[in-house]
């Protein structure tokens, strides 16, 4: 497999890098302490075309390939993790079950204004009491006449109060059975839906995550997605897509980590010498750098195979485990070479440290991801 990027993905590189340096970087930290959503700089990705990657250029998107969209993730990551994670999932969640799913009249309703970043996207599928058991789902969606009424709550969504549209994965059928839910578009402003709580997180603080509260709210025939009882299936094809995402995410939070700690090994001097000239400082770099390197190979084939169109299941899971893994032990690496330094929030290494660990929860579990690997090898 050749991964060598080509003048057009560096081209996508460069202007993502740019955009993270001028636009993000100077306002990490504020937005982390007052855990604001910047939406304005959302909006501003969406003029680049960065928030409609995948979406081809006749739905208002970039037309772009999964090796355009990792660098998107990952240059953003290095510099914010919130503001990756949400820019992932408003690519790969919202607006990518549209684009796998929804018919040609929602494409073209919908897929325009969230391709553009007029419009943010959420995505709705964990419940209180259903997480990785996302099939458990209490949330219900009734038929009455030509409308559905829904009731119930989701959380944990991204964009779950400033989402200007949503999917909601809701039950239609009889519990624990392969096709007993159904997608459907909700607009924000439509009666009986609202966002409810947002949560008070460790990190990704700036990317937010809040409730989504359906009272009887009605919505027309015209918003389901596919076929009724095919919600679940269509959610489980959405997170491979998604769980690319989040290994781009932990790769960029491993390589900002890891970048960070090679410059202060070399600026920092300890019994006159630099602490990078310390074999246990080496080493540590020695083994971030490798496992960053496995990480991205990982994930590189998961683009490959999704670019080829061909089922993605395994990798996907593979790239999501191994890469979000590495971020929460390249993150913890980085705040022991800064020391008492990376324990302040003067330094940037703190920030990663507290980012990285969603990595290992959000879009499944590291346990789930070992479910969904194990399943595919046991196969035959
Ligand atoms: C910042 C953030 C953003 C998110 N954004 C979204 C979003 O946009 N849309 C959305 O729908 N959801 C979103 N989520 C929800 C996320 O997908 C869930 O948190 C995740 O799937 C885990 O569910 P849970 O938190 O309920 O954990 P639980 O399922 O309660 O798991 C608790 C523990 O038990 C383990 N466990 C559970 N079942 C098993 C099993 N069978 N075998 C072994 N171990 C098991 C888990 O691995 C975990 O360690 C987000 C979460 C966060 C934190």
């Amino acid at each position: 497999m050749n991964f060598e990027p080509t003048e057009f993905t560096e081209q996508i590189t460069r202007a993502a890098k740019d955009f993270a340096q001028q636009h993000i970087r100077p306002y990490v930290m504020e937005w982390d302490e007052k855990q604001e959503f910047p939406i304005d700089t959302f909006r501003e990705l969406g003029k680049l075309r960065m928030m409609g990657v995948l979406v081809p250029e006749e739905y208002g998107g970039s037309g772009m390939g999964y090796f355009e969209y990792k660098t998107v993730i990952e240059e953003i990551s290095k510099v914010c993790g919130s503001i990756g994670l949400s820019v992932a999932a408003h690519n790969s969640l919202c607006t990518g079950h549209i684009l796998t799913f929804a018919n040609e009249e929602q494409k073209k309703k919908y897929l325009p204004r969230l391709a553009t970043g007029q419009w943010i996207g959420a995505w709705g599928l964990t419940e209180p009491n259903t997480g990785s058991d996302a099939g458990n789902m209490k949330c219900a969606a009734a038929k009455d006449g030509m409308d559905w009424v829904l009731n119930g709550t989701k959380n944990w969504i991204t964009h779950g109060k400033s989402g200007d549209v949503a999917v909601v994965i809701c039950r239609t059928g009889e519990p624990r059975t392969s096709s007993n839910a159904t997608a459907f578009i909700v607009e924000k402003g439509t009666a009986g839906f609202a966002g409810g709580k947002k949560e008070n997180k460790l990190g990704m603080r700036a990317s937010e995550t809040a409730e989504m509260i359906f009272d009887n709210c009605r919505i027309p025939d015209a918003n389901r997605i596919g076929e009724v009882g095919e919600g679940f299936r269509q959610a489980l094809k959405v997170l491979d897509g998604g769980r690319i995402s989040i290994a781009c995410l932990a790769l960029g939070i491993a390589k900002g980590a890891y970048e960070a700690s090679l410059d202060y090994s070399k600026e920092r001097y300890q019994f006159d010498k630099p602490i990078s000239s310390f074999q246990a400082i080496s080493f540590k770099l020695a083994d971030m750098a490798t496992e960053i390197e496995a990480a991205e190979l990982l994930t590189l084939q998961a683009c490959d195979l999704k670019n080829r169109k061909q089922s993605v299941t395994k990798e996907a899971a593979m790239a999501k485990y191994y890469a979000g893994e590495v971020a929460v032990r390249v993150a913890n690496e980085a705040v022991q070479i800064f020391a008492g330094y990376g324990y302040t929030k003067d330094f940037p290494v703190e920030k990663y440290y507290r980012d990285a660990k969603l990595c290992t929860i959000g879009e499944g579990t590291s346990e789930i991801q070992k479910i969904v690997i194990s399943r595919e090898v046991l196969k035959d």
